[in-house]
């Protein structure tokens, strides 16, 4: 027998991917076993919306070299969906009845779509595995008219890839302006504008009062009447999967409660990614949904398990793809009403940034093709440099001499 401890991963997507490279970087010496439930390892989950919706491709889809986990001693078993974790036997227990011995566990199960109740059957989607992605693609070819419901990152990607398929595309939201409520009505409106100019049809700032699915075809009723689409995709969020968690005794609130390490309310369980609220040293208690937190959040475990421990207090970094475009945001988390609002560049030509200002230092950025302006804006954050908003709006002040001038020019 071993001496060293065995980890566990529950949950086979981008956590436990980035946990079990983390640690062997790190020199963790144990067995890693990551139990997932698809039928396929660890793989991309952004490229669902966008390149693999886009053309099917695979092209850096898989996360994990099956070569590399065994030349690793990383062992992969997909179609395994845990039932719970039994810290107290040192074990988690699998569906199947089996289990699998567990020194140590990170709980990274991720979430699911929310769905509308009731509303189902072939012609209705929503997207999270890799499955949902490839049977939502036939669908978006030319002649079809493919309803999206809700006009966040996902449902905004999913239009703009129906489109560019060669289908016809109507996204309903609530909200008059697209993604404003994440990225402020600056890049929200260069957004909507793009997507108007892209012949998506936009039905914005009226509720979706009910929603009728056919066996040939789907009726979204708003107050302005019935659209009739011939598949729609449901985009309204995701539910964090905290069954496995709830079963094992762990704290949940809005997620499996974690510290700033990741550990959960039992000491041996961490926990990372979509199913985690963590606390965040400036933000408070959180859950992102973000592919740079889950592979952050992992690393940080990684540390703590392999010895020297780690506190999580990235700013949230994240992207978006919309037709051509990048857009990327960070510390959006921090951002609170009456927080001054700084526009630099030409947003409405799609090219600019956004920073979000409070008493002198820089809370929160986003950027419409200036992801370098979204580095910068990152060391400003975390070393809390001075600015004033005059400088940050003003493009012939590089962004980078203000780390230089550290409160010099307030
Ligand atoms: C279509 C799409 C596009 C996205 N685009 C972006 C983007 O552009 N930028 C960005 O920053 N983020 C994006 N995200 C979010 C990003 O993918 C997630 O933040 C990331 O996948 C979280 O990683 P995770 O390991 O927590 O969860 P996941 O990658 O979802 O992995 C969790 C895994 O656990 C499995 N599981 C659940 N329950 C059990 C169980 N009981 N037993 C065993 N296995 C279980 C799940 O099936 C899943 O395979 C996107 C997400 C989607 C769905």
């Amino acid at each position: 027998m071993t001496a060293d401890p065995t980890l566990v991963v529950v949950g086979a997507g981008h956590v436990a991917a980035s946990v079990a490279r983390a640690l062997r970087r790190r020199g963790f010496a144990g067995p890693v076993v990551l139990l997932g439930d698809e039928p396929v390892g660890p793989y991309q989950r952004p490229m669902l919306s966008k390149e693999r919706l886009a053309d099917g491709g695979d092209a850096g889809l898989w996360l994990l070299d099956p070569e590399w986990c065994a030349a690793h001693d990383v062992t992969l078993r997909t179609g395994s969906p845990v039932e719970r974790i039994s810290a107290g036997t040192a074990e988690v227990l699998l569906a199947d009845g089996t289990s699998v011995p567990a020194d140590l566990v990170v709980l990274a199960t991720g979430g699911r779509p929310r769905r509308l109740p009731g509303v189902d059957g072939d012609r209705v989607h929503t997207i999270r595995t890799l499955a949902d992605s490839d049977r939502l693609r036939e669908r978006l070819a030319p002649g079809r008219r493919i309803g999206v419901l809700g006009g966040g990152f996902l449902g905004t990607e999913i239009a703009a890839a129906a489109v560019t398929r060669g289908a016809e595309a109507v996204l309903f939201d609530l909200d008059p302006v697209l993604l404003a409520r994440a990225l402020g009505s600056e890049i929200g409106s260069a957004v909507t504008a793009l997507h108007r100019s892209r012949g998506v049809d936009l039905r914005l700032g009226r509720p979706v009062t009910g929603v009728h699915a056919r066996p040939d075809g789907v009726d979204v009723l708003t107050g302005a009447g019935t659209e009739t689409v011939d598949d729609l995709v449901v985009c309204i969020g995701i539910e964090p999967n905290t069954e496995v968690a709830v079963r094992s005794g762990l704290v949940v609130g809005n997620g499996v409660e974690v510290d700033a390490a990741g550990r959960t309310s039992i000491p041996t369980v961490f926990a990372a990614g979509d199913v985690a609220a963590h606390d965040h040293p400036r933000y408070g208690r959180v859950r992102v949904e973000h592919v740079d937190v889950a592979q952050q959040q992992a690393a940080a475990i990684a540390k703590t398990v392999a010895g020297t421990p780690a506190a999580f207090a990235d700013p949230h970094w994240f992207w978006t793809d919309q037709f051509e475009l990048n857009v990327q945001g960070l510390g959006l988390a921090a951002v609170r009403p009456g927080d001054e609002v700084v526009p630099r560049g030409d947003l409405a030509a799609l090219d600019g940034t956004v920073f979000w200002l409070r008493e002198g230092r820089l809370v929160a950025a986003a950027s419409v093709e200036r992801g370098e302006e979204i580095s910068v804006a990152r060391e400003l954050i975390d070393l809390e440099v001075a600015v004033r908003a005059e400088q940050l709006a003003d493009e012939s002040v590089e962004l980078d001499g203000l780390l230089e001038l550290d409160g010099a020019g307030v």
